[in-house]
């Protein structure tokens, strides 16, 4: 039996009819851009996140953006954040003006290490992207304690964390500002392109509202210069038919990580993904390691069984990131487990007959 990474196809056609009636909604009523549809999930999303505001925007990728040209990042600052992310998260600090300074993971969470940020800043440093990297939070209480005691804001990298909770509280609500992608294959994903960044801040909200609609929030009053990044009314809708499930969702991915962890963890040379105290994790991946990684994913490649690899490079080693001539000794955590780290089958729909098939591959090799 073949096990695909993720089944976008089964999760549409067990709500179908509430997918179509949102598209169909939307033709009917020509709310293709902003209109009741964008501000609804602006609504619904802001509760369902804990948050007071959504902007709407995009993508994932602007949403970063959004939020530091918000925060006033300018040419010259620092922005200090992962090395084990996606390449948005720091591709978007040196788009914003500013220099990206990587840091180590922790070595058990795929997580920011708060220690490495300490020795990361200099007088040029304005903030701090943790991302909760597979949909575990990162250590937000150091995280905070060193932003506040050096004076910097915080945006929380949430693409892959959506209602995680670190300590009982949800994730994106620490920082100034949070970043959500709604990719197709994010916890909550769009038939297409999506994003938003939140905050409970007015001042922010407005300057991020302005920015995503070209500097201003009247139709020709640029009061700044700003980007076009819209959610369209279609992926809108779409996203507030699916948004009342992904409570459930969520809880469908955390069972099949528990019957994963408890079949995996037995089993040697396997480590099964770490949880640290007071973190909840949403698994948006569920990402094991193992010493012959390449050998591992071919057999269950061999069987149908289709893996990821996030990411094959740690971020300050890519050729894009080859002016700081990093090294890996400096990262040796995140480039150690760049050769280790393989993402298995996800998703809330996920069988046990297919986690089983799954187990057994890994068991044979
Ligand atoms: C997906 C992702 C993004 C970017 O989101 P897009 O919607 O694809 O632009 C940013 N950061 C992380 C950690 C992601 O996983």
């Amino acid at each position: 039996m073949a096990v695909p990474f993720a089944d976008l196809q089964l999760q549409y056609q067990n709500i179908k009819s509430e997918i179509d009636a949102a598209m169909a909604g939307v033709i009917r009523d020509n709310a293709f851009i902003r209109g009741p549809y964008v501000d609804a999930f602006e609504r619904d999303f802001a509760r369902a996140a804990s948050v007071k505001h959504c902007v709407s925007c995009a993508n994932g990728t602007d949403a970063l953006y959004l939020a530091m040209a918000a925060l006033k990042v300018k040419l010259g600052d620092e922005v200090i954040t992962t090395a084990h992310s996606w390449i948005s998260t720091s591709a978007m600090i040196t788009h914003a003006g500013a220099s990206a300074r990587f840091c180590d993971t922790d070595g058990t969470t795929f997580t920011i290490d708060p220690a490495a940020i300490e020795a990361a800043i200099t007088p040029r440093t304005v903030g701090i992207i943790p991302v909760h990297l597979y949909g575990q939070p990162a250590d937000m209480d150091a995280i905070m304690a060193i932003a506040s005691r050096h004076g910097l804001w915080v945006i929380e990298d949430c693409a892959q964390a959506h209602l995680a909770h670190y300590k009982g509280k949800m994730v994106g609500t620490f920082g100034s500002a949070a970043t959500y992608s709604f990719y197709p294959g994010k916890n909550l994903g769009a038939m297409g392109d999506a994003g938003a960044v939140v905050t409970n801040d007015d001042v922010l909200a407005k300057r991020m509202t302005m920015l995503a609609r070209h500097g201003g929030l009247v139709k020709h009053q640029h009061q700044i210069e700003g980007i076009n990044s819209r959610l369209d009314g279609m992926q809108a809708a779409i996203l507030s038919a699916k948004l009342p499930h992904l409570a459930d969702w969520t809880k469908g991915r955390q069972e099949a990580a528990a019957i994963y962890d408890a079949a995996l963890k037995q089993v040697e040379d396997i480590d099964v993904p770490q949880v640290a105290a007071g973190r909840q994790h949403v698994y948006h991946l569920y990402t094991i390691k193992h010493v012959r990684r390449d050998a591992l994913a071919k057999h269950l490649n061999a069987k149908g069984i289709q893996t990821a690899i996030n990411y094959p490079t740690a971020l300050p080693l890519l050729p894009a990131y080859s002016r700081f001539e990093h090294t890996a000794e400096q990262f040796p955590h995140a480039c150690a487990d760049q050769a280790n780290i393989l993402s298995l089958p996800m998703f809330a729909e996920i069988t046990p007959a297919q986690q089983d098939e799954v187990i057994r591959a890994i068991r044979a090799f």
